[in-house]
């Protein structure tokens, strides 16, 4: 492979160290951005040492600046920008007519907010360098169908896809494509605090919400971050280089689209 970049967010834990991980094996240089430095930082190490090329960077997704400093950073590190990763994004568990505003204005921030300013900061890097460029949204399950108690969340998981497929529209003539993986019921960090809080609301123990979940996917098993990255190392690979403005399910077998 010539040299490629690639720019994770949310690179810390979970799908976003998966997606990472993958595409370093892959051939990219690979920037980890992730709001706390120390996390993000020993990923990058686990990859300078089985011979890749890491490097981490402090940035918070709901911040504009951060998140074009987050390019420039990469670009002054590794010389150029190819590949943009928006995983960065947070869940909270509630009804609707529970939420508090507050959560709701952090999941908008972080989820919607961030990944617009991604699309934008990439956008302008691609074009900036006169090359192709290949930006990649973390959709859901929870994008093509809203989930009760996960009402919030599965507005800004529709919301990436809507922007997804308005970004793609602009950039195509750009040779930028834009595109989104949907996991289903990945075993993250993430899912264990869905469990602890369906857990509360529901008053059922620890693990329980999590198993009716995983009854329900057709493959009979959770997904690992490795499933998400297998789908994103072909995302970011010339092999997609003709599609774009797609949400494409990766769950195993929960939902039909
Ligand atoms: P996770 O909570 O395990 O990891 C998310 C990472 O993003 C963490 O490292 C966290 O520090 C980082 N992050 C959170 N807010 C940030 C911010 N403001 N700025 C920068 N980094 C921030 O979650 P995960 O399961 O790995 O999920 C990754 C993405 O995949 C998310 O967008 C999530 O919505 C999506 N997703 C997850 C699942 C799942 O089942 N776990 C399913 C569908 C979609």
């Amino acid at each position: 492979m010539t040299k490629k970049v690639a720019l994770i967010t949310g690179a810390g834990q979970g799908i976003g160290e998966g997606i990472a991980r993958q595409l370093a094996k892959d051939g990219f240089e690979v920037a980890l951005a992730g709001r706390h430095l120390d996390k993000v930082q020993r990923v990058a190490d686990d990859i300078n040492k089985d011979g890749g090329k890491a490097v981490a960077i402090q940035s918070d997704v709901q911040y504009k600046d951060q998140v074009f400093d987050s390019v420039k950073q990469t670009v002054d590190q590794f010389g150029q920008m190819d590949v943009f990763v928006n995983n960065a994004g947070i869940a909270h568990v509630a009804q609707i007519c529970n939420t508090e505003e507050e959560d709701l204005n952090k999941l908008l921030d972080i989820n919607v907010k961030g990944t617009f300013f991604g699309i934008q900061a990439a956008a302008q890097q691609f074009k900036k360098q006169k090359t192709p460029g290949k930006i990649i949204n973390a959709s859901s399950i929870a994008g093509h169908e809203g989930f009760e108690l996960l009402g919030a969340y599965s507005a800004t998981k529709f919301a990436i896809r809507g922007l997804t497929q308005a970004a793609a529209k602009e950039l195509a003539r750009d040779q930028i494509t834009v595109n989104a993986y949907c996991p289903g019921i990945v075993l993250t960090p993430m899912w264990d605090q869905i469990d602890e809080e369906m857990g509360q609301v529901n008053h059922v123990a620890k693990g329980e919400s999590l198993k009716e979940y995983l009854k329900g996917i057709a493959l009979g098993r959770g997904e690992e971050p490795q499933d998400v990255a297998n789908l994103v190392s072909f995302l970011a690979s010339e092999k997609a280089n003709y599609i774009t403005g797609q949400a494409i399910m990766v769950d195993g077998g929960i939902k039909y689209v």
